[in-house]
C-alpha cells in the first residue's frame, strides 16, 4: 500500500501518519526524516542539500527528487510507504509519478485530512502567553483556569507572539493552500485522491482512513 498524507499544517496529519503506519506497518517517509538521513550518512546528495541549507538557500528540486528516490528505491518501501511532507509541488508529484515508474511502484491513494481554514486559524493561531512569567496558554486547548489571571503568577496582561497571530497564521495557510491546490487537481485526475474530513475526533477520522486503505 503506497499512500500520501496531504492537509493543511493543524489539521492533524500528524496524529492520523503516526496510527497509519503503525497499523499497516509500513515506512513513515517523511521529507524532514529524509533529509536529516541523508545528512548524517553523508550521502553525495545529502551534502548538497546540506551546502544549500547551510547557506540559508532552498534546496533545489532534483536534490529533494534524487534523496526521495534514494528513499524509495530502499527494500523496507517493497511492501508499502506513508509519504508525508511531498510532494510539495506540482513539479515533484509529477517527479514522483516518474521516479515511481522506474522504480516499478505506483501511489495507490492520495489521503487528504481536510478541515475548514477558520477551524485552523482557532487551532493554530490560540496559543498566547502571560506578559510577567512566560507561562503558556491556548484558548481553546490549555486556557487558564480564571479567564485574564494567569495560573502560575496571577498576571492579568497576555500577549501573543506574531506567529501564533491569526493574520500570520492565515497567511502561512493561505500559502499552503495555494501551493496544494494544484497538487490536489492532479491526483483527483488520476482517480487517486480521497479527502477525509479532519474536523472530527481523532478515532473517527481515523476510521475513515482505514476504510480508504482497505478498499
Ligand atoms: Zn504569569
Amino acid at each position: 500500500m503506497n499512500l500520501i498524507l496531504m492537509g493543511l499544517p493543524g489539521a492533524g496529519k500528524g496524529t492520523q501518519a503516526e496510527r497509519i503506519v503503525a497499523t499497516y506497518n509500513i515506512p513513515h517517509i517523511s521529507t524532514g526524516d529524509m533529509f536529516r538521513e541523508a545528512i548524517k550518512n553523508e550521502t553525495t546528495l545529502g551534502l548538497k542539500a546540506k551546502s544549500y541549507m547551510d547557506a540559508g538557500d532552498l534546496v533545489p528540486d532534483e536534490v529533494t527528487n534524487g534523496i526521495v528516490k534514494e528513499r524509495l528505491a530502499q527494500k523496507d518501501t517493497d511492501k508499502g510507504f506513508l509519504l508525508d511532507g511531498f510532494p510539495r509541488t506540482l513539479d515533484q508529484a509529477k517527479a514522483l509519478a516518474e521516479m515511481l515508474t522506474d522504480l516499478n511502484k505506483k501511489i495507490d491513494a492520495v489521503i487528504d485530512i481536510q478541515v475548514a481554514e477558520e477551524v485552523l486559524v482557532e487551532r493554530l493561531a490560540g496559543r498566547f502567553m502571560c506578559r510577567n512569567c512566560g507561562a503558556t496558554y491556548h484558548k481553546i486547548f490549555n486556557p487558564t483556569k480564571v479567564e485574564g489571571t494567569c495560573d502560575r503568577c496571577g498576571g492579568h496582561e497576555f500577549y501573543q507572539r506574531e506567529d501564533d497571530k491569526p493574520e500570520t497564521v492565515k497567511n502561512r495557510l493561505s500559502v499552503n493552500v495555494k501551493n496544494s491546490e494544484p497538487i490536489l487537481a492532479y491526483y483527483d485526475e488520476e482517480g487517486l485522491l480521497y479527502p477525509v474530513d479532519g474536523d472530527r475526533e481523532i478515532d473517527a477520522v481515523f476510521a475513515d482512513v482505514e476504510k480508504i486503505i482497505e478498499k
